[in-house]
């Protein structure tokens, strides 16, 4: 007889205690059976540090293993604590699908598996799909908060940014908002269903029960200073209010942050045609409805005129792609507008 999904058990296996107190670091081992490797098992590091009773705090990055500010953010954050700085559990997820990380790719190798595309994931399925399930039913359940730390990844930028989910629950609502004016990000925008729909770890989150919160820190496949530097300080301002942190944990205040929202397709351009992509805006600027955000041109066809992308909505920019060389359909800007609750 089938065992039904619900009941089933992930298989992934874990090195370390999550009830027991002080500094752990190890391995979620991921039984992995292939060519160079029959007995193998993929190694995903792990640590928490715990210290009593107190909320936990799980903090997730390299959900995506092309963005790299949060993946560095928390190794900082994990070397620099001590025990006796916290108060309650603080899970450190930092290479979430490392297979991806460990390429350097949005997506994992092994599986093309997406893992922010992959909730709620399944137990007996691809090394993607397995991280997922244990994420949203081993890990999220038992937690208070989760800390999502993404960026534009490979190929978009965006303005440093910190985000979450309107909520229908109006307590829930308020107290997202209370860890993103603690984060501090330069911007804040409330979505009002996130890309990939029911299948991201915003959504898991909503299932499991932890408030949660995310970032999109800059990207391009790189690590740019300001986003690091807002990465660092805004997880331990998180942390410090929730109260896993202690107060003698240093953090540099909240600097204001500028809060929008991001209501539908209207929010965002795509390319119209595949060409050569040559943005007519930057990150940052106000734009109107109508206006031309970019051109396309025809690299096979250069005498032809170029194909024009337009802003459907009137906002600010604060995504952007990176690579010039770009398809019919990928994302070029999308925009934040002021915030209405
Ligand atoms: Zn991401």
């Amino acid at each position: 007889m089938n065992t039904p999904l619900q009941e089933k058990r992930s298989r992934i296996s874990c090195e370390i205690d999550f009830e027991r107190d002080g500094k752990q670091v190890g391995f979620l081992r991921l039984p992995h059976s292939v060519h160079r490797s029959a007995y193998g098992w993929i190694p995903i590091p792990i640590a928490c540090i715990r210290n009593g009773d107190g909320p936990r705090v799980l903090l997730i990055a390299g959900n995506h293993g092309d963005e790299y500010e949060g993946q560095i953010a928390h190794a900082k954050l994990l070397r620099a604590l001590q025990p006796e700085d916290v108060s309650g559990t603080i899970i450190f997820l930092t290479s979430a699908n490392f297979p991806a990380a460990n390429a350097g790719t949005r997506t994992s190798p092994l599986d093309d598996g997406n893992l922010n595309r992959s909730f709620p994931g399944d137990p007996d399925g691809t090394p993607t799909q397995q991280i997922a399930w244990y994420i949203e039913k081993v890990l999220l359940p038992t937690c208070d908060y989760v800390l999502d730390l993404h960026s534009g990844g490979s190929s978009l930028m965006y303005v440093p940014s910190a985000n979450c989910q309107r909520q229908s629950d109006p307590a829930r609502m308020k107290r997202s908002l209370e860890l993103l004016h603690a984060f501090g990000a330069p911007v804040t925008y409330i979505t009002d269903a996130a890309q990939g729909g029911d299948q991201t770890l915003t959504a898991a989150a909503r299932r499991a029960g932890p408030i949660h919160m995310g970032t999109e820190l800059a990207g391009g496949g790189t690590v740019t200073l300001p986003a690091l530097r807002t990465a660092e300080q805004g997880v331990r301002r998180v942390l410090k209010l929730v109260g896993a942190l202690r107060t003698s944990v240093p953090a540099q205040p909240a600097p204001e942050t500028r809060l929008l929202q991001v209501r539908g397709p209207t929010y965002f351009v795509y390319a119209p045609d595949s060409g050569f992509f040559e943005p007519l805006v930057e990150l940052g600027d106000e734009v109107v409805a109508g206006q031309q955000a970019g051109l396309i041109h025809f690299h096979d066809t250069p005498w032809r005129e170029p194909s024009v992308a337009v802003f459907p909505r009137a906002g600010t920019v604060i995504c952007k792609r990176m690579p010039c060389r770009t398809e019919r359909g990928d994302c070029l800007f999308h925009l934040g507008a002021p915030y209405e609750p």
